[in-house]
């Protein structure tokens, strides 16, 4: 499954296109938007965040049938958090089918190059995000410094005797963006021998937060696997912050097995 493409196969890739790297990331939009997940709407939405390396991250929306419409992932917010789980620090370029609803706008702007962002959609290229967010809300606002993506390690005491997948949900609350409501939180779900983790992403305004378990089904729905291969979830949270909740009601629906919890204070 084709969902993440390193920036040496995008330059072989792109000489078709005259090395146009962007106009190759709108071709490929309609294979991102096949990772799509929406059993509500049935709107395909496919997104392409491109990194400071030149490497393709793919994104798609996803939704849950039964649980709160506040659960839903959009394919921006999809394409960001699967390049930061594969360790990029900057994205320069979101390449998108549909133009950024509101809430995508607000999440991007979390970013470090929020300033530069450039938007390109199937009709019309090289749009700034300032231009589609004019006055807007951001980080500075708060006087907050820390901008998603950028790497972080908080300072935060780890519980003692963890396992493997209990030590893999602290490594990604220890480096989640949580810079408002310090509220740490990560995700470890075990598929096979292989783990996936989730940050969780909190954004200025809040509601764009994305929370830990949809960055790592994310992660796991673009790396091939599907939720009911999940053998073990391990949710690594601060009591505040409302993590467990919301991680219950969305894990209630697609997970499988019990949602197991280590707090962090
Ligand atoms: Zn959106």
């Amino acid at each position: 499954m084709l969902s993440f493409i390193p920036n040496h196969e995008v330059q072989a890739h792109a000489a078709a296109f005259n090395g146009d790297k962007i106009a190759l990331a709108l071709s490929l939009l309609p294979e991102a938007a096949k990772l799509a997940v929406v059993p509500v709407s049935q709107f395909h939405v496919g997104a392409i965040a491109i990194d400071s390396e030149g490497n393709f991250y793919f994104g798609a929306n996803q939704e849950c049938a039964t649980s709160s419409m506040g659960q839903t992932v959009h394919a921006e917010q999809s394409a960001v958090s699967h390049a930061w789980q594969r360790g990029a620090t900057r994205i320069t370029d979101i390449v998108v089918n549909y133009t950024p609803c509101g809430h995508c706008r607000q999440f991007l702007n979390e970013l470090p190059d929020a300033g530069s962002l450039k938007i390109h959609l199937p009709h019309s290229r090289d749009n700034t995000l300032a231009s589609y967010l004019p006055d807007s809300f951001s980080p500075q606002d708060l006087n907050i410094p820390d901008r998603l993506l950028t790497p972080v390690q908080h300072a935060i005491r780890q519980p003692e005797n963890l396992d493997a997948a209990q030590q893999a949900a602290f490594a990604a609350a220890q480096t989640c963006h949580a810079p408002y409501s310090h509220a740490y939180a990560g995700i470890a779900l075990v598929v096979d021998d292989a783990i996936y983790t989730g940050r969780y992403a909190e954004n200025a305004a809040y509601n764009p937060t994305l929370p830990p378990l949809q960055v790592a089904v994310n992660l796991l729905r673009m790396s091939g696997h599907d939720t009911g291969e999940v053998t073990r979830a391990v949710l690594c949270c601060t009591r505040h912050g409302g993590h467990e909740a919301m991680t219950r009601a969305l894990w209630n629906e697609i997970g499988t097995g019990e949602l197991e919890i280590v707090w962090l204070d």
